[in-house]
């Protein structure tokens, strides 16, 4: 996988590059990197990469001719590259979306700032508008770190253990179990016993378990695009019954008769 990213600030991505598993992988080749300063494909003498809007209003917008010209630059080496806007306008970042750019040769990645990028960029040389949230950053230069982060550790050899990302959360739908170290005890919260029995059948079953009710718990809507197993549903049937138990008892101490008045708020 080769990203190629167009900014007006490089030294940002040093962040990225100099650090644990994503400098390791660019010095083992197993990912490689270009940054192209958009600023360097800008004509005159003062490199100018941003202009007045028209129609008005405030703030500057990315020129485009200067980001055809680095895109074009950059696509002599990688012309398949798939290239993405960076954009609170665009479609949503998710885990799908980043295998699917895993398996894709050379990513490019447009950074925008200040109001944005001219519409043209958008219109003829992009090939996705990605967002990686509903709120607006400054620049598209974290939101394309957390993408390149995202995918390149899909990518076989990066990560050490190759099945490491196959256990993470929403990589087979569900939320990922939860995770213990030393010490046993901790804050008078105890490690699970199973966890410490050494049998791994009981440990698989009590990981699945706790995927599936801290799914349940935390983001049940994502129970809404997977299948789950015949196991999976026996073991939210016995939770379905301690929630109707619980639910059960708190009616007969009146609570449901203070929701109802609401009271209870
Ligand atoms: N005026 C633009 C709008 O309202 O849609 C926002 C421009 S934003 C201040 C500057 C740049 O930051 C954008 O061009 C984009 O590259 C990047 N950016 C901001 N929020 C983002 C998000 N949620 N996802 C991806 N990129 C974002």
């Amino acid at each position: 996988m080769h990203f190629s990213v167009l900014t007006l600030f490089p030294e940002m991505f040093d962040a990225l590059f100099n650090h644990s598993i994503f400098k390791r992988a660019l010095a083992q080749n197993v990912i490689s990197a270009d940054i192209y300063n958009i600023r360097d494909f800008a004509i005159g003498k003062h490199h100018v990469t941003d202009d007045k809007p028209y129609g008005g209003g405030s703030g500057m917008v990315l020129k485009p001719d200067p980001i055809v010209g680095a895109i074009k630059f950059a696509k002599k080496w990688y012309p398949n590259a798939l290239t993405l806007l960076l954009t609170p306008q665009g479609k949503t970042f998710d885990q799908q979306m980043a295998r699917e750019f895993s398996q894709e040769n050379a990513l490019l990645l447009i950074c925008g700032r200040y109001e944005g990028v001219d519409e043209r960029i958008a219109l003829d040389h992009t090939d996705m508008e990605i967002s990686i949230g509903n709120f607006v950053l400054t620049g598209g230069e974290p939101a394309a770190m957390i993408i390149m982060d995202a995918v390149s550790r899909l990518i076989p050899g990066v990560l050490g253990a190759d099945d490491a990302a196959q256990l993470d959360s929403f990589s087979d739908g569900l939320l990922e179990h939860a995770q213990y170290t030393r010490p046993e005890n901790f804050d008078d919260h105890h490690v699970p016993d199973i966890l410490l029995s050494g049998h791994h059948q009981n440990i698989s079953d009590w990981r699945r378990e706790s995927s599936l009710v801290r799914t349940l718990l935390k983001h049940p809507d994502l129970f809404d695009s997977i299948t789950l197993t015949s196991e999976d549903l026996l073991i939210l049937r016995k939770w379905e019954k301690t929630i109707e138990k619980i639910i059960g008892n708190q009616s007969s101490c009146g609570a449901a008769s203070l929701s109802s008045t609401g009271k209870n708020r």
